[in-house]
């Protein structure tokens, strides 16, 4: 039976098939990987972290993005609403309106009961939602650019305020007002 034999590719002399290594010139006739072990499983697994910080990678962005877009999309989604109509609907079912209204742009119309600022200095104003309570309404805060705007409200004005509404915390919270 004849051995199956090729050629050893340093000095071209008949070897055995599955040598490693050349019986004439000594020649390491292994494959790479087979020659360097450690430093093939160090490429595999920077290949393989690379592949992972790719798809990671994407997915991140993918989601800051997404997040974004619906930053964007609720910005020009501006619901428009009174105030005691939104504190009424509050008042109804709180769930029900937190999934209309929450972190939503709102456009509210309401009177003012109260001009005040908060432990920050931050100029905010109260909308009235339950008739006749100053206490129990739409709270709208505004950063201090708005001070000398908002020291020139009076109580009684209807005015309309956008802001982001953030639900029901004592009062109906809207954040980053403007008006
Ligand atoms: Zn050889």
């Amino acid at each position: 039976m004849e051995e199956q034999t090729k050629k050893c590719p340093k000095c071209k002399e008949e070897i055995k098939i599955d040598a490693k290594k050349c019986k004439h010139c000594n020649a390491d006739l292994r494959s790479w990987p087979e020659r360097h072990k450690v430093l093939t499983f160090i490429l595999c697994l920077v290949f393989l972290i690379t592949i992972i910080n790719i798809f990671v990678g994407t997915d991140s962005s993918q989601k800051k993005s997404g997040s974004s877009y619906n930053y964007t999309t609720q910005k020009t989604q501006l619901i428009k609403i009174d105030a005691e109509k939104l504190w009424e609907e509050y008042e109804d079912n709180e769930v029900l309106a937190d999934s209309k209204y929450k972190n939503k742009q709102l456009q509210v119309t309401g009177i003012v009961v109260r001009i005040e600022n908060d432990l920050f200095g931050n100029p905010y104003i109260v909308l009235e939602g339950y008739p006749g309570s100053t206490v129990m309404g739409i709270k709208c805060e505004f950063d201090s650019s708005y001070e000398s705007k908002i020291s020139n409200l009076e109580k009684g004005e209807e005015i309309t305020v956008i802001g982001l509404n953030r639900g029901d915390m004592i009062n109906i919270l809207l954040k980053d007002c403007q008006f």
